[in-house]
């Protein structure tokens, strides 16, 4: 039986990423408010947010600082844009922030609202760039099987999940993907990472070469795959993927939407991983997801292509209403300043150990094939047989029922297609409150496999 508000839900609201079908019969889990890590539906019950909302809720929930930068803006100045010759100083504040935060030369930081934008600006700007360049052919870009980078037409072309393109008529042609870094699931027998690194990257060369390096603009990656499965690319991937890159002139886009911020123990998440990009995007934990905000490193060889480019048309024609917005903009300068003050990044890598270790515990269930993740991010891959690596039927619905038996147990996490089972806590999460979420997906786990098994 439904209540009151669940069933004016299912009679008003399309929900994104949701069975549509499914929603109709169960309904939505209508939350009310939230506390630190924690949130509490409509019925007072209380859930450890264990996704961090949707990768982004870092600080947690009801930060009274967040709030008060927000309604301090709200009463000062709650709209301007950024657009021919205005601006604000949040935006102006922020973008100086960012540029000494950013793990890739920058000279500018462009605002967006979302992580989508963000990654839509970076497929425009490659484009801009090769046509200030002269090369108009140099316009292909690269993402990987299983990378996520957002639901406009071009970014949804440049998602590798099924999802994404069957039944839209996507990838847009000139939009081409990779071989997925996932060393459990597409390494040969044997083969060690360092050897899964090279074969990947001899992969991406024979593509490139195959394809005609001078129609390649850019290659696209997440430092740890998200929404893919929460994947850790194998050891001396990014060195030997970029070695490949920088033989054809392809620019590298770190997509940093989820692991910027802190995720990994590190501002960025190519800090951790040997990643050298020449941009990266960002959204999410910037506000600690309280505010829509995205944006874009640019570096000044972009930048001067930008500024010819613009001279000779009159303007540089792209942007949106929001992008800068300064009510974003304020929120995001006082989660920095929370994520330095309070050492949270660092924090996050002292927790990260603690973390891992409960999470690697897990390979231990019956019904789990690999734990793996990285900072403060994991990923369980659920089997139907450990020796075999073999799954579950998809229709089974696996990892969907263990995430179900988990709210049953007062735990958010999140299903990925291919029955993964994604974790990825607020930043400020606390020892007890870790193992307080691992006990948690630990009965969800049993209750998942007494239910295979009845
Ligand atoms: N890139 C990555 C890595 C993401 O995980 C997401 C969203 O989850 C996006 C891009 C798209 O961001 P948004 O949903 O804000 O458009």
């Amino acid at each position: 039986m439904l209540s009151n508000l669940a069933t004016r839900d299912v009679e008003t609201l399309i929900h994104p990423y949701t069975n549509l079908d499914a929603h109709r019969a169960n309904g939505p889990l209508v939350l009310e408010r939230g506390a630190g890590v924690h949130v509490y539906d409509t019925e007072g019950r209380p859930y450890i947010e264990g996704m961090s909302g949707l990768w982004c809720t870092a600080l947690g929930f009801s930060n009274p600082e967040l709030v008060e930068a927000a309604a301090a803006q709200m009463s000062r100045l709650p709209f301007s844009h950024l657009f021919s010759g205005r601006s604000h100083d949040p935006a102006i504040e922020l973008a100086e922030v960012l540029k000494e935060l950013m793990p890739v030369p920058t000279s500018k930081v462009f605002f967006t609202s979302s992580g989508s934008e963000a990654n839509d600006t970076q497929v425009k700007l490659a484009w801009y760039y090769n046509n200030a360049l002269g090369r108009p052919r140099k316009k292909k870009i690269i993402g990987r099987q299983r990378g996520y980078h957002g639901v406009t037409v071009a970014t949804a072309s440049l998602t590798g999940l099924p999802a994404n393109h069957a039944d839209w008529d996507l990838p847009l042609p000139g939009f081409l993907h990779t071989a997925c870094p996932h060393h459990y699931r597409f390494a040969e027998p044997g083969e060690s990472e360092e050897a899964f690194s090279a074969r990947l990257a001899d992969e991406l060369e024979a593509l490139i070469l195959r394809e005609d390096p001078d129609t390649v603009a850019a290659f696209i990656a997440e430092p740890v795959m998200g929404a893919g499965g929460a994947i850790v690319p194998p050891r001396g991937y990014f060195p030997a993927i970029q070695a490949v890159l920088a033989r054809y002139d392809v620019r590298l886009i770190a997509d940093e939407v989820i692991c910027g911020f802190g995720r990994l123990g590190t501002w960025f998440g190519s800090e951790a991983l040997g990643m050298s990009p020449h941009t990266l995007s960002f959204a999410k934990a910037v506000t600690s997801g309280y505010v829509p905000l995205g944006g874009i490193s640019v570096d000044e060889p972009l930048y001067a292509a930008m500024v010819d480019q613009s001279a000779k048309l009159g303007t540089f024609g792209h942007g949106t209403t929001y992008s800068g917005h300064p009510v974003a903009c304020a929120v995001a300068l006082k989660a920095i300043e929370i994520y330095r003050r309070d050492r949270v990044v660092e924090g996050a890598a002292e927790k990260a150990p603690h973390f891992q270790a409960r999470l690697a515990r897990l390979a231990e269930h019956d019904i789990v094939g690999e734990a793996r993740g990285i900072g403060l991010i994991g990923g369980l891959e659920i089997v139907a047989d450990k020796r075999s690596r073999a799954q579950y039927h998809p229709k089974a619905g696996v990892a969907a029922r263990c995430v179900a038996f988990a709210q049953g147990e007062g735990l958010i996490v999140r299903f990925l297609a291919g029955d993964r089972v994604a974790v990825c806590p607020p930043l400020i999460i606390t020892p007890d409150e870790i193992d307080d979420l691992f006990d948690r997906l630990t009965r969800a786990l049993d209750r998942t496999r007494d239910w295979i098994r009845a």
